[in-house]
């Protein structure tokens, strides 16, 4: 823990202050690298601006403690060096906050002093968008980069993941004379809450790590080396910034913050509904409160309302604190949604791939609207660094989580009664020992007959993106693992329609529709396989890449560890995992049975090398450098499919120059438009090397 230092107004500099703002600085900047760079972080936000709050004070009160690399002076963190670095127009800043009334009046105040008109030119609110900042270059209307925010001045060049946003416009609406030639939109990349719980939900099942929240799952995604994994993360766009060339004087005729707003919905970008013009910032105050009491409804997620002063031509004026925080601008922060109730039970499930899952069952509590009964505790080290113990009263915060977190326990209510909760070595379904992999932070269970472990690894084998197997969802699997009909994969393969008719809610056609789905799924081809058969480590993105490689199971039987690991874009942890599931006798005896049955076919050499877009439907419009036909046909030998009109099932949407009413089709859907670099980029881009590092869990 930080200490506090005391710090009177005015007072002499001494060692002790000297070394706590040398502790501060050295702190935050830690925390902005984990929390930019790594999306990792370790520290609540609140904490944060806790300490950069105290920072401030200090460095205000005794200015000789500024340094350069003082996070007071710097905007966000250097951009990470696997991307190209961008120069952005003119700086992205960062913004200063308030956390009270008062100081949303002592930031008036202080505007006024320097610009009195400051008082009776308005405010334009607006949320603040809990995601990651983004500058969206246009030349002659035509977008031509996307850039992160980097350290302000540059950024990371991640034009081709921006690409495969759906509502980022890759071309402007409008008259090109009402553009500039040259200008930037600046905006933020969020991740709406359905997606990003859809997503977690994939990935805890897919056995792999989830992430912390939204923005740290949109900042992540945005920062993949391959813009196939952007492309599949639920990312939106909102625009709230016009930057023109400053060498430009020519002026875009916008005179307010309201007009900035009005011209980006104009130019078809999206902005964000929620916002208001205020005449003083007694309606400000009023729109905060609207929008606190409103913001659960909300499905994406924000930390404050930003007031801007409304006259565009005041914000020069007023100009920027430590190359930082422009005057202009201040962000009202909500405080977090905390709330302390107790702890009555750490309990503990087993998911598929064998992780125990530890969880907090807590006396129910409201916080920020919702009655929250269980918190995820991520892990056993989580809970020992913690120091939670049974009985505790504990703080629990919601925020931008949507899973609620038990933050650590309130160590002064504590009776002596509170008992802590014994690692478990034994797995809670099975009773086999527990194993801890160095470097991983999970415990799992090593036995493939666990029934919990068996039981979702049965719903996940028979999942859509596994092998498909229509009519077997949670209900069936309980059931036929209930009445001993199933014990394990293979056992499916055997069933049939008389014994399916056996279950509730089963009858003459259902029996046979369900046959007849695990028959055809016989046919599915060994990347189905691996995926479905649970490894852990290995989603279906590493399944594809070693199906693609080994093209047959027998192959892959006999691999060694060191050639598996060998393979682009299979890290040395998946393929000591896929070795030691491959090797495990209970596992091969499986396998032989599956290959006795006829399941998992050889990975089709076409599909091996050019299935890139497997899945995938497109439809094409407007004029492009290739023919349409040829588009088609380069789509098809990419494994994905061309349809005539745009629809909700529409995929991409690959526009070209006067694309027309489709156009306006696929932004009413959502459907992701992109253009024909974008489609090669698609098509053509090498299989991702391991990039969920930065990914916590
Ligand atoms: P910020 O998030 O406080 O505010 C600036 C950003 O707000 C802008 O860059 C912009 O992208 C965004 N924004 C969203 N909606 C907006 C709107 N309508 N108008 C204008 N801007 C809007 O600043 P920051 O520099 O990105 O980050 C600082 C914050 O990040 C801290 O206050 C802290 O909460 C968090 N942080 C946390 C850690 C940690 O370890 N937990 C570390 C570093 C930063």
């Amino acid at each position: 823990m930080i200490r506090q230092a005391e710090s009177s107004p005015g007072g002499a500099l001494n060692a002790e202050l000297i070394q706590r703002a040398e502790e501060l600085r050295r702190t935050l900047n830690d925390a902005s690298f984990e929390y930019y760079v790594l999306d990792a972080p370790t520290l609540a936000d609140a904490e944060y601006d806790r300490l950069l709050r105290e920072l401030r004070i200090l460095e205000d009160e005794h200015p000789e403690l500024i340094t350069p690399e003082s996070p007071t002076q710097r905007v966000g963190t250097e951009p990470a060096t696997q991307f190209v670095k961008v120069s952005h127009l003119a700086p992205m800043y960062s913004l200063d906050n308030a956390f009270s009334m008062e100081e949303l009046r002592a930031w008036e105040e202080r505007n006024a002093r320097i610009l009195r008109e400051v008082r009776e030119a308005g405010y334009v609110a607006e949320l603040k968008i809990d995601g990651t900042a983004v500058s969206l270059r246009y030349e002659q209307g035509v977008l031509v980069r996307g850039a992160t925010r980097g350290n302000g001045r540059v950024g990371e060049d991640i034009t081709q993941n921006i690409r495969t946003l759906r509502d980022v416009p890759l071309r402007l609406r409008g008259a090109a004379e009402r553009m500039a030639p040259l200008l930037e939109i600046r905006g933020e990349v969020y991740m709406p809450l359905s997606g990003f719980r859809a997503m977690n939900e994939k990935r805890a099942e897919a056995g792999e790590p989830v992430f912390a929240n939204p923005r740290n799952a949109a900042s992540g995604a945005l920062r993949q080396l391959d813009p196939r994994l952007t492309a599949q993360r639920p990312l939106r766009f909102f625009g709230f910034q016009i930057q023109t060339d400053p060498a430009d004087p020519r002026p875009l005729g916008l005179a307010t913050q309201a007009d900035v707003l009005a011209q980006l919905s104009e130019w078809g970008v999206p902005t964000n509904p929620n916002r208001r013009v205020c005449a003083s910032l007694d309606e400000v105050l009023g729109f905060i409160e609207e929008c606190d009491a409103a913001r659960a409804r909300l499905d994406y997620g924000i930390d404050g309302i930003v007031i801007k002063v409304a006259p565009l031509a005041l914000w020069p004026e007023l100009g920027v604190v430590g190359e930082r925080d422009p005057r202009y601008a201040i962000a009202y922060k909500y405080p977090p949604d905390l709330a302390v109730t107790q702890l009555l039970a750490i309990e503990v499930n087993v998911g598929r791939t064998g992780s125990i899952n530890p969880y907090a069952r807590l006396e129910p509590v409201v916080i920020g609207g919702a009655t929250v009964k269980l918190a995820t505790l991520h892990n056993f080290e989580d809970i020992a660094r913690k120091d939670l113990r049974v009985g505790d009263w504990v703080w629990v915060k919601r925020a931008g989580e949507v899973i609620p977190q038990v933050v650590g326990p309130v160590a002064e209510r504590r009776t002596g009664e509170e008992r802590a909760f014994p690692i478990p070595t034994q797995c809670p379904s099975c009773g086999s020992d527990l194993e801890h992999p160095v470097d991983e932070v999970m415990l799992y269970c090593p036995n493939g007959s666990c029934p919990d472990r068996i039981y979702w690894g049965l719903v996940h084998f028979a999942s859509q993106d596994a092998m498909d197997i229509r009519g077997l969802g949670e209900r069936t699997a309980q059931q036929l693992l209930a009445r001993g009909l199933v014990d394990d994969f293979a056992d499916l393969y055997g069933l049939t329609a008389e014994d399916l008719l056996l279950l509730e809610g089963f009858g003459d056609v259902s029996s046979r529709n369900l046959v007849a789905a695990i028959e055809a799924s016989r046919a599915q081809p060994l990347s189905r396989l691996l995926f479905a058969l649970g490894i852990r480590h290995v989603g279906a993105h590493a399944a594809q890449v070693l199906a693609r490689e080994f093209r047959t199971m027998a192959t892959l039987l006999e691999t060694g560890v060191d050639r598996l690991a060998a393979v682009h874009g299979i890290g040395e942890t998946t393929a000591a995992a896929v070795h030691s599931f491959l090797q495990e006798p209970h596992n091969r005896a499986l396998l032989a049975r599956l290959a006795d049955a006829g399941v998992g076919q050889e990975e089709p050499v076409e599909r091996a090398e050019r299935s890139t877009l497997q899945g995938l439907t497109f439809v094409i419009t407007g004029t492009h450098a290739s023919s349409r036909k040829e588009l088609s046909t380069l789509i098809e030998r990419h494994g994905g499919r061309v349809a005539g009109s745009v629809s909700r099932s529409t995929d991409f949407l690959v526009a070209g120059e006067a694309p027309g009413s489709k156009l306006d089709r696929a932004r009413e859907l959502g459907v992701r438009v992109i253009d024909e670099p974008g489609l090669h980029d698609l098509m053509e881009n090498a299989p991702a090397p391991d990039t969920t590092a930065g990914e916590v869990s």
